[in-house]
């Protein structure tokens, strides 16, 4: 096919050799009409075939395209298998979005695309059912416009999405949905809504089933107990030949009263779904109480000591702190050999407020650390029990911190000890103002 500019030369070539063939046989106004004659008729119908194009332009439809006739039948032959091609790609793409939000419907779960400002691009049918959202009418509005409850907002902003947050269903009250925030790399965030109310339910009879056997236990245990320690203390009561039978009585009754407290601890800690009852506390007296608890402990077996940063207090529940705090610097005592070191230290670290407690006892190799606040995880159980413990410690730490969006951080070399450190959030921490005289 010849080029479009080719076709234009041969036809000025064509027309100006006729007109000079006309110019000789005839004469030159002639020829000179003739030509100004056709080259008239072809701007005509030059503009003529623009005009089609520009009314097509306004409503292109595929079929409609106009057929042309000298160069514009090459302009709009290409222009149709353009348009073809395109069309073809907008089907395919069609077809692709099709299938992906047929699958994206199809997941149980709802999803819900963020955008930089947290406004909604785009979600599937469980997500609008689950959150109360309609895609048609809330495009493009802020999320916190739509789920208008103050801790998720508080969740979304904080930017710390390791721990799913917890909500309740808009439109079924007694439903509990889970919410993960992905971060994308657009700076867009995906949005997982999960509805986790069998789970939540099964989870809360596991928790009353325990609360329950712990509470059923202790008073037929306590008696016991106390019997024990009656008969221990009367004189003659006793044979000496079984006095060690009741020593070891004695022991067991203690374990067993001491783990029915920690479960029953861990189970009103698991079912408090209320915030706790925050208030600013005063650190330094705490660290000073829990050093006197912990030289008590350790009943001059370590050197302890304690670096306290002034005017740097927590807020929080004061009793779920204490409870905390203390195990850890227990564990730190009762995992350090007679001689050893135990070092704590409450300082500021990047806004954040740390309570750290550094041991030189018998570390903890790399494979438990991460599973140490599991329940009953225990990496030398006969150590454990030797030194009273029960393996709900660290869990109950683990939840406490939870509960006040602080983290537990672990830091171990066999041989070498430890450091746990309890980190609490910018929003927990409170630097008090020292005004200078
Ligand atoms: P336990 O009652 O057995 O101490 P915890 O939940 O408090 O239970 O701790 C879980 C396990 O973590 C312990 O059994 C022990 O193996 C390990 N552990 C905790 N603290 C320390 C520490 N300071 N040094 C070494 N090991 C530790």
């Amino acid at each position: 096919m010849l080029d479009i500019r080719w076709k234009a030369g041969l036809f000025i070539g064509a027309l100006s050799t006729i007109c000079i063939f006309l110019w000789l046989i005839t004469s030159s106004v002639i020829a000179l009409i003739i030509f100004s004659l056709a080259l008239l008729v072809y701007l005509a119908s030059h503009i003529y075939w623009l005009h089609q194009l520009q009314s097509w332009l306004k409503t292109p439809v595929l079929q409609e395209i106009p057929e042309g006739s000298g160069l514009w039948e090459d302009v709009y032959t290409a222009l149709l298998r353009y348009e073809r091609n395109n069309h073809l790609k907008q089907t395919e793409l069609n077809s692709a979005l099709e299938r992906f939000n047929i699958t994206a419907n199809a997941i149980p779960d709802g999803l819900v695309l963020l955008g930089a400002a947290n406004e909604i691009e785009w979600c599937t049918k469980h997500a609008e059912n689950q959150l109360g959202l309609n895609l048609a009418t809330d495009q493009n509005l802020p999320i916190v416009n739509l789920i208008r409850n103050s801790h998720f907002i508080a969740y979304l902003y904080n930017g710390n999405f390791i721990e799913p947050f917890k909500l309740k269903h808009c439109r079924n009250s007694e439903a509990i949905l889970e919410i993960f925030l992905i971060p994308l790399a657009s700076k867009q965030k995906l949005l997982i809504s999960r509805d986790v109310t069998q789970i939540e339910k099964t989870d809360a009879m596991r928790r009353d089933f325990i609360a329950n056997v712990s509470h059923e236990l202790r008073t037929p245990l306590t008696v016991v107990g106390g019997f024990i320690e009656t008969l221990s203390d009367m004189e003659g009561a006793i044979p000496e030949s079984i006095r060690s039978y009741f020593n070891m009585m004695q022991d067991q009754t203690t374990r067993m009263r001491r783990l029915i407290e920690d479960l029953l601890t861990l189970s009103q800690i698991e079912s408090n779904t209320q915030p706790p009852e925050d208030m600013a506390i005063e650190m330094s007296a705490l660290i000073n109480m829990m050093l006197n608890d912990a030289k008590a402990l350790s009943q001059g077996n370590h050197k302890i000591s304690a670096e306290i940063a002034p005017n740097l207090d927590v807020i929080g529940a004061f009793d779920e702190l204490q409870s905390a705090l203390s195990n850890l610097v227990s564990n730190a005592i009762r995992y350090t050999p007679k001689g050893g070191e135990v070092h704590i230290r409450w300082q500021l670290r990047k806004d954040q407020a740390v309570f750290s407690v550094r041991d030189n006892g018998i570390g903890i190799e790399q494979q438990h650390i991460d599973r140490l606040t599991e329940r009953f995880y225990r990496v030398d159980r006969g150590r454990s029990r030797e030194t009273g413990g029960t393996g709900l410690g660290l869990s109950i730490v683990k939840h406490i911190l939870t509960r006040h969006q602080a983290k537990l951080e672990i830091v171990s070399e066999v041989g070498v000890g430890s450091t746990f450190s309890a980190v609490f959030p910018k929003a927990r921490t409170l630097q008090k103002q020292t005004i200078g005289l």
